[in-house]
Order: structure tokens, then C-alpha cells, then sequence
């Protein structure tokens, strides 16, 4: 990749960002459609969001990703929402569009289109989600129109709450979970919450509520203790790899206009990992 006077720039704004694989991924696939563009990560802390998000503006960048912990109050900051935004309230991308700064949420679009890929159905099934937080917002979104039930378990029970009530506006089928044990009846249960992505964590649920019979998947990029255990037991498992891969592609999508390279750009993924 070479920087000329002419190159637009992408960047990522959380806290922390160096063990993001998005660059290596969306870099990959600048080069391969031939754009003169770049992408980039910056450390932005909770103090500092309001700023980056007007140097957005200032530095005329083409847009951005946002992760953790800004998803959510990134969105008072911004000009506009795109409709599956506004209701997940959570946003991963924004577009810079002639100084408007537009949210979108890719993370629902693109855990659906890792389980389509996989073959897995959520349609009329019970879905659990372990997590309240702004990856479990956008995903929630999506399976709130497509799944028989959704259920969410969230160690701090009120959020919970008010993501189901957030949820069953779209589709009056989600209810907060406070025992675990409703995992057992579940027929996907998703972790959408970081234990497991340090070897040391505890799990997030106790692997003897785990029938076989459930397909059980991890946001977290990697094989988690979680779903080796699952599996050992005889159930189906996927971890995040893939909504990485696909809310990556529709964020390019989104930025550049053109289709995502995403055979590269899985390719660049998993090349991060070796
Ligand atoms: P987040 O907004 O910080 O939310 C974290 C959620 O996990 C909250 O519900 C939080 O509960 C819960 N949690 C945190 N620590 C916990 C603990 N020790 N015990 C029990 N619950 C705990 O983070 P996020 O953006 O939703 O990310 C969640 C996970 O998804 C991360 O592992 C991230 O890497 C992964 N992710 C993957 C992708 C992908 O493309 N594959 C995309 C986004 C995120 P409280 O409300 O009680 O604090």
C-alpha cells in the first residue's frame, strides 16, 4: 500500500484498539479494488469521543468503524441514523457523507449472513443471547425478526430489561432472562459477552446446561473454552470469525460504493491468526 495526497482514510475508533484485526482485513481489501485508501485505528477514550468524532469532520476522513465502549455513545454525536441504527441503538460504522456524518449498525446484517453461510436457521427457534452490550444490541435486532423467541441473559438484569423492551418493538417476541437454566430449552445460545477472551475467565454459563442438542456460538474470534466444551458435548458451535468477516465486507460496502473483495478479505482474517 502506498499514501499519496489523494488518500482517503477510514479509521477505528474504541478503547483499546491494538488487538483489532480490521485492519489487516479492510486494508486487504482497499488494495485488491484498487482504491487509493487506507484504514487505521485510534485509541479514543470516553473523554476524548466527542472530539475524534468532530476530527471525523475536521479531518474530512471517508468514515469509520466504532467498537468498544463508544457504540452506543457515538450516536448523539452524529447527524444522522440509518434505521436499523436507531433500533438496535448501537452503531459500528459511520459514513462520512459531504461533512453529515451517517451511524449504521453492520454487527445484526452480518452475524446473520455468517449463519447463513454455516446453514443455521434461526427462524421460529428459541434464541438466548448472554450479553446486553452493544454487540448483543445489534445482533438482538436482527434475531428479534427473525427468531420463534428471543431470550437475553445479562449479568446487570436491567439492561437486560430495557433491551428486551428496545427489541420488542421491532418484534414483540423477546423477554430478559435472570436464571440460566432457561438455557437448557434454548436451541441457540450466543455469547455476546468478552469472557472467554482470556483463558483465565470463568465461563459464561455452566456447560451442564448444555443438552447436545443446542447450537452454541461465541462473538469472541477464536475457539472459546465455552464452545470446546460445547462441542465435547456434542453441540454445533461457531465462533465470531465469521461476523467479523461479513460486518467488515457490508462496512466497505458501505464506505466505498463498490462490492467487498470477501474472499480476500477472509483470507487476510484468517492470515492475522497464524
Ligand atoms: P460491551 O458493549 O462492552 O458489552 C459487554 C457485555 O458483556 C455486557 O452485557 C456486559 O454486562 C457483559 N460482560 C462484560 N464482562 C462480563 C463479565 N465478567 N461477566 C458477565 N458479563 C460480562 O461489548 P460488546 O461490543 O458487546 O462486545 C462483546 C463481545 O463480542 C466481545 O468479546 C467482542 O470481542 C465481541 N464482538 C465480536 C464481534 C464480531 O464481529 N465477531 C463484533 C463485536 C463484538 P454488563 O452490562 O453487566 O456490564
Amino acid at each position: 500500500m502506498r499514501i499519496t495526497g489523494n488518500t482517503k482514510v477510514v479509521a477505528l475508533l474504541g478503547y483499546p484498539v491494538t488487538h483489532s484485526l480490521s485492519p489487516a482485513m479492510q486494508n486487504a481489501a482497499f488494495d485488491e479494488a484498487g482504491l487509493d485508501w487506507c484504514y487505521v485505528t485510534f485509541a479514543v477514550t470516553p473523554e476524548a469521543l466527542r472530539r475524534a468524532v468532530d476530527g471525523i469532520r475536521a479531518l474530512n476522513l471517508a468514515g469509520a468503524n466504532v467498537t468498544v465502549p463508544h457504540k452506543e455513545a457515538v450516536i448523539p454525536l452524529l447527524d444522522e441514523l440509518d434505521p436499523g441504527a436507531t433500533a438496535a441503538g448501537a452503531v459500528n460504522v459511520i459514513v462520512n457523507r459531504d461533512g453529515r456524518l451517517v451511524g449504521y449498525n453492520t454487527d445484526g446484517d452480518g452475524f446473520m449472513r455468517s449463519l447463513a453461510e454455516l446453514g443455521i436457521e434461526t427462524a421460529g427457534k428459541r434464541v438466548m443471547l448472554l450479553g446486553a452490550g452493544g454487540a448483543a444490541r445489534g445482533i438482538g435486532y436482527k434475531l428479534a425478526q427473525t427468531a420463534g423467541s428471543l431470550g437475553i441473559f445479562n449479568r446487570n438484569a436491567a439492561k437486560a430489561v430495557r433491551l428486551a423492551e428496545r427489541l420488542n418493538a421491532v418484534r414483540p417476541v423477546v423477554e430478559p432472562v435472570t436464571e440460566l437454566s432457561d438455557m437448557k430449552a434454548a436451541d441457540i445460545i450466543v455469547n455476546a459477552t468478552p469472557l472467554g477472551l482470556s483463558a483465565d475467565d470463568p465461563l459464561p454459563l455452566d456447560p451442564a446446561l448444555l443438552g447436545g442438542r443446542q447450537v452454541v456460538g461465541d462473538l469472541i474470534y477464536k475457539d472459546t473454552r465455552l464452545l470446546r466444551e460445547a462441542s465435547r458435548l456434542g453441540c454445533r458451535t461457531f465462533n465470531g470469525m465469521g461476523m467479523l468477516l461479513w460486518q467488515g465486507a457490508l462496512a466497505f460496502e458501505l464506505w466505498t460504493g463498490q462490492i467487498a473483495p470477501v474472499k480476500v478479505m477472509r483470507t487476510a482474517l484468517f492470515s492475522t491468526l497464524r
